[in-house]
Formats: C-alpha cells, sequence, structure tokens
C-alpha cells in the first residue's frame, strides 16, 4: 500500500508529488484519511529548514482533520470512521514522567509530525491513538484544523493563570494571533492587539479585541507601558522587546510561542523591579486539546479560514509567504 502525498525533498524547494509506503501500523498507531490540513508558518519554516531540524523528504501538514481508517491492535478510545484531529505532535513515549503527567508534550522522546515522520499533506497521517483528538460536535470540521496549533495559544492561558480580570496582548495577528485574540476575549479578557499591518485593526477587532497598537512603532508600544498583565507574541520576528516588556504592569508576563529567529534581549532591572517574568511554551497536551476543542465550541470559536485544494500547496505556500494569508490557509485532500 502506498501513500500520496506532496513532499519537500530539499530546503526552499518547492513541494512535488510524492507516493510512500508507510509500512505496517504500529500496535498503538491509528491511521486517518485526511480530509483537510491547515498550513502553519512552521510548516514553512521546517520546508525551508529555518531551525536546523528538518529531515528530508518533508510532508508537511500537522494541523489533520480526518477519519480513523485503520486501528493498531492496541489503539484505545477510538472507532473506525471516527474523525479526529492530529496535530504537532503524532506521539510520544507515554512512560516517562512528563507523559505520566499529563504532560505528554513535553515528552524528551516525542515525535513532531512533520519531522522525521510525515505529515498530513496527503491522504493519510499516522498517529499514536492518544494523539489522535476526537472532534467535539459544534466544531466545525472544515475549519477546525488550525484549531490544533491554537492550543498553543490557549495554553498560555489556562496554564499561566491568565484571568478574565486581566489585560491581555497578542502580538502579532496572524494564524496564531487572531485565535488568540478571540481564545482570550472569550475568556473574558481585555485584549490589545499589536500589529505592524494597520489594514488588520477592524478584522482584529472583529475577533474580540479591545484595543489596536503598531507593534512596529516604539513609541506607540510605549505608550501603553505598564498597561497590560499578559503579553502573548505570536511573531516569528525581531521587536523593540525592551518597549515590549514594558507594556506589562506588576507581575506582568511576557509569554513568546512565536519562533523569534535570535535571542530576545531583556534587562534584569525590567524584571525585578515589578516582578515581570518572561516564558515560552510548546503546544499541548492531548487532554488540553481536547478541553480546548470544548471550549472553541461552547463559545463558537472558528478559526478565519481560506481554502486551497491540496493540489494548489504551492500557492498556498506563497500565499502564506507573502504575508497574505488571512489568517489561516486550509487545504482540502483531493487525491
Ligand atoms: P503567521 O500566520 O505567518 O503569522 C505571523 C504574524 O507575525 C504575521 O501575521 C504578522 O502579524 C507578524 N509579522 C510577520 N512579519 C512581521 C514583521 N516583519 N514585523 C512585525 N510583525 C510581523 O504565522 P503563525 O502560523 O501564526 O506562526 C507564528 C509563529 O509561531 C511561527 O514562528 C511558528 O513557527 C510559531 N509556532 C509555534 C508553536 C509553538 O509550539 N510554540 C506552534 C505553532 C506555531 P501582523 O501583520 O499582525 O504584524
Amino acid at each position: 500500500m502506498k501513500i500520496r502525498g506532496w513532499s519537500a525533498k530539499a530546503a526552499r524547494q518547492k513541494l512535488v508529488a510524492f507516493d510512500y509506503a508507510p509500512g505496517p501500523l504500529g500496535a498503538d498507531e491509528v491511521e486517518v484519511a485526511v480530509e483537510h490540513c491547515g498550513l502553519c508558518h512552521s510548516d514553512l519554516s521546517i520546508i525551508n529548514n529555518e531551525w536546523g531540524m528538518s529531515r528530508y523528504p518533508v510532508v508537511p501538514g500537522h494541523e489533520n482533520i480526518g477519519r480513523v481508517v485503520a486501528l493498531g491492535a492496541n489503539a484505545k478510545g477510538l472507532k473506525q470512521g471516527q474523525r479526529v484531529g492530529v496535530g504537532w505532535y503524532a506521539g510520544s513515549c507515554m512512560h516517562c514522567r512528563q507523559c505520566l503527567s499529563g504532560d505528554q508534550h513535553l515528552c524528551a522522546e516525542s515525535v513532531a509530525t512533520i519531522i522525521g515522520h510525515h505529515g498530513g499533506f496527503a491522504e493519510r497521517v499516522r498517529a499514536h491513538w492518544a494523539w489522535a483528538v476526537p472532534l467535539p460536535e459544534g466544531v466545525d470540521f472544515t475549519s477546525a484544523g488550525p484549531l490544533l496549533c491554537g492550543i498553543t495559544v490557549f495554553n498560555p492561558l489556562a496554564r499561566f493563570g491568565v484571568k478574565p480580570t486581566h489585560r491581555v496582548g497578542v502580538v502579532g495577528i496572524g494564524g496564531l494571533g487572531h485565535m488568540a485574540i478571540k481564545f482570550a476575549a472569550a475568556w473574558g479578557c481585555e485584549v490589545t492587539a499589536l500589529t505592524s499591518t494597520a489594514a488588520k485593526k477592524k478584522e482584529a477587532m472583529g475577533f474580540g479585541a479591545h484595543h489596536v497598537v503598531s507593534s512596529s512603532h516604539s513609541s506607540a508600544i510605549r505608550a501603553i507601558g505598564g498597561s497590560l498583565d499578559f503579553l502573548l507574541v505570536t511573531v516569528n520576528v525581531n521587536l523593540d522587546w525592551g518597549a515590549m516588556v514594558g507594556t506589562l504592569g506588576p507581575k506582568g508576563r511576557m509569554h513568546v510561542v512565536g519562533a523569534v529567529p535570535e535571542p530576545i534581549p531583556v534587562h534584569a532591572f525590567d524584571l525585578i523591579g515589578a516582578q515581570r517574568s518572561v516564558s515560552g511554551s510548546p503546544t499541548g497536551a492531548p487532554a488540553e486539546i481536547a478541553t480546548m476543542l470544548d471550549f472553541a465550541a461552547r463559545h463558537s470559536i472558528a478559526p478565519q479560514v481560506e481554502h486551497f485544494p491540496m493540489r494548489k500547496v504551492n500557492d498556498a505556500l506563497a500565499h502564506l509567504e507573502a504575508g497574505k494569508a488571512r489568517y489561516r490557509v486550509v487545504l482540502d485532500a483531493d487525491f
């Protein structure tokens, strides 16, 4: 049996049609027939080997929604035909301290769906059964894929003690950032969007932002100094980090989830005096993904997406790279 998909053979090359033999299904694995797959900036970074960890051929795609079509002998909790999501991780060891604590996304042996493993720009994708998370009622499966990366901006609210009374800033209104605004607004927070694209202001307010501020002008950032409790950074570029930390009030936290390319300089005294902190986090564990999907269903939170047929994947990548995605591209499987 072969799986048809799209792969990059080397860094900075266009994706080409690619067949591969997946081998026997592992006892703990399930196989999912991909229906829709979101296109995250991390796919682009892995295709281009920006992080030095790509393993070619790369079959990108880690925001997968599809139906379970095969179950390994030890797979649990899932049924043939069930609709599930497979996100950034396709597996973890399930026996280390992190896995046993419910922090499977922090497992040192976790398997990234698109690194040394073939992702969902393909007919099928495989994952450990625990990492194939059932979609709840009330979530539109055609646009749900990006929520699997949306966990990256939901989890900081849940795990780092953000309260409904807090004032939250979101830096970068892209795929992650627009979901962050929706989550933070539904969480009850006063939300400030920081963007380098003035034209996104109206849509940012539509997502739930109460204020919109330029992220590229230090004076605009400094003008909101001391006003935020939590600042969620979703950009993958260098910004004026001194000004960004300065937006935080006492005990405020700047939390980084975007793959900022260079070290983030922070003055110790900017942290010490007001007891501020800086932190980061990756995606989330399967139970947290399930909780996030329930929250999204309850609050009618759906990513704003543009659909491309999967055969147009190179056009979709160019669209994302040009900064034109509004706000997440979803590829529809068309094999
Ligand atoms: P995206 O859709 O491309 O959005 C990134 C946003 O950054 C853009 O929409 C833009 O927002 C802002 N930006 C881009 N260039 C800029 C510039 N020159 N100056 C100022 N702002 C700029 O990317 P994404 O898919 O949301 O991913 C964002 C980052 O998170 C990536 O690095 C991705 O790899 C990473 N990521 C991390 C995790 C994790 O586990 N921590 C999970 C998923 C993704 P504005 O137009 O509003 O400024």
